[in-house]
């Protein structure tokens, strides 16, 4: 018989590591550090489960093991593996295996039950987190498609999809009642499991463009709250604080990310973001003349500039550009140019993105400047240097109302004395809209593909 002090001591310990790596997380300074602890109190959490073993009747030792070793080594082969540009995809598909286990745990859970009835609150939180698991798997799965470009990226919609989507919603209802007014029917449960499985498919389906992922964010805060439920089931201390952790924090990413891009949760979910995109950006009427720029004219500029606010985005990511960013910045402090960079907080592709890539190549934090903190000092600024961003520049967020972007918070790029632009053509960005930025007086285009162009700046800044 296992010692229960020692159990709840090692999940105990493990929970706290949980904390203390959420804290650590908050800056990029301290993230690695945070990871490593999450993944040993992770470690210690998953011993301490094997040690309780001993107290209950499975000791299917080997076959657990076989599961840990099976997704220790997927977990960090896939993580060592994946580009930076595909995260988001990798979060949405270990996050929906994770809702898919806590479903099938609470199915576990029901059935061994037998014909005795769960007590009423375990059997109400087994019911609950087999449909919010069930919901987060296949949500999970289909915008890990969308992002992976399995499937279209944009909503797909057709007609009566809110009638359909809200009858089986009314069904799953239906059915989850049924366990708790006492039927101890497997094959009803598995319908629910079922029913809510494509409940989760339908709710992320009218999902698309950028608001892929806020979902990613609310599915894993799902994922949380069944694991939380779930660990409650068990009566597993790690899992129920490990859970709530995730559900609370995953809640709090979507609502930042919501107010970053300056929409309700309720638009994101309901609103069908790029449902008109990809067409090219039909019914922008983007005026001007957009005047092509050599490396060296644009290194020129850089030769009488005193500042220069570098704002990077999506196309610096996929140029792999940030080694050499690094090399022209300190080519540019060199000759006394003050250097800032501008990090919007839906650049690139994930949150974060931009603070990762630059910390990839050593560029200090101290160079780094949130949207709020920077935004006003580009009237005063000579040079804003725009590398391979796009939506996050666009002046058409402040002023054409009928944009998908309108009123999402943009960098004030455009009121920069000058504003380079350094991108591969005239591509839309990821909300497929044109930017009359590329038009305006103050800017100068230099294209070709970020790295090369960058490399070739930094080359070009000895001739002056
Ligand atoms: P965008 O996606 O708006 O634009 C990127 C631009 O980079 C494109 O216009 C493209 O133009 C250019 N580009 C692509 N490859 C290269 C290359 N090799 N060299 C130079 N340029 C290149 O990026 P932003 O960062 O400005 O905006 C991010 C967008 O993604 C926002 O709409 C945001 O809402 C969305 N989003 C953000 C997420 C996040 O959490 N950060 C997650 C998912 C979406 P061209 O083809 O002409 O080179």
């Amino acid at each position: 018989m296992t010692d229960h002090w020692l159990v709840e001591l090692g999940y105990l310990i493990g929970a706290v590591l949980f904390i203390l790596a959420l804290k650590l997380l908050n800056s990029p300074k301290t993230a690695r550090r945070g990871n490593w602890l999450a993944a040993l109190g992770m470690a210690i959490a998953l011993g301490t489960v094997g040690f309780s073993l001993g107290e209950v009747e499975t000791r299917n030792y080997i076959f657990i093991a076989i599961a840990v070793a099976a997704g220790t080594i997927i977990g960090s082969i896939s993580a060592k593996r994946v580009q930076m540009t595909a995260m988001p995809q990798m979060v949405a598909l270990f996050n929906g295996v994770g809702g898919g286990a806590v479903a099938l745990v609470a199915m576990i859970e029901f059935m061994a039950s037998g014909n005795e009835r769960l007590l009423p609150v375990p059997l109400v939180t087994a019911v609950l987190s087999a449909i919010i698991g069930s919901i987060s798997f296949s949500g999970s799965m289909i915008a890990y498609g969308k992002l992976q470009e399995l499937m279209p990226g944009k909503p797909i919609l057709y007609p009566g999809d809110k009638v359909v989507t809200a009858l089986v919603l009314m069904t799953v209802i239906a059915l989850a009642v049924l366990p708790i007014a006492g039927s101890t029917s497997v094959a009803l449960f598995a319908a629910l499991i079922g029913l809510a499985t494509i409940l989760g498919i339908l709710m992320v389906l009218p999902i698309g463009g950028a608001d892929m992922p806020v979902v990613i964010s609310l599915l894993n805060s799902f994922t949380g709250l069944a694991a939380g439920l779930a660990g409650f089931v068990l009566g597993n201390t790690a899992l129920l604080i490990g859970g709530g952790l995730v559900g609370a924090s995953g809640l709090i990413l979507t609502l930042q990310m919501c107010s970053a891009m300056n929409r309700s949760l309720e638009n994101v979910l309901f609103g069908a973001f790029g449902a008109a995109k990809s067409e090219g950006g039909e019914g922008t009427t983007a005026k001007g003349r957009m005047r092509s720029y050599s490396v060296e004219d644009a290194a020129i500029i850089f030769a009488s500039a005193r500042s220069v606010i570098i704002v990077p985005g999506y196309g610096l990511a996929v140029a792999q550009a940030q080694h050499v960013v690094k090399e022209l910045t300190e080519k540019l402090e060199e000759r006394g140019i003050q250097v800032k960079f501008a990090i919007h907080p839906v650049a690139g592709r994930m949150p974060g993105h931009m603070n990762v890539l630059l910390a990839e190549a050593d560029i200090s934090y101290d160079h780094l400047f949130d949207l709020e903190e920077i935004n006003s000092e580009f009237p005063e600024t000579d040079v804003a240097l725009v590398i391979g961003a796009n939506d996050v520049v666009n002046p058409a967020a402040r002023t054409d109302k009928s944009s998908p972007i309108y009123g999402m918070p943009i960098l004030d790029v455009d009121k920069a004395k000058t504003v380079i632009v350094s991108k591969r053509g005239m591509g839309a960005g990821f909300a497929g809209i044109e930017n009359e930025l590329f038009l305006r007086e103050n800017t100068v285009m230099v294209f070709g593909d970020a790295k090369s162009t960058m490399t070739k700046l930094v080359a070009a800044l000895d001739d002056f």
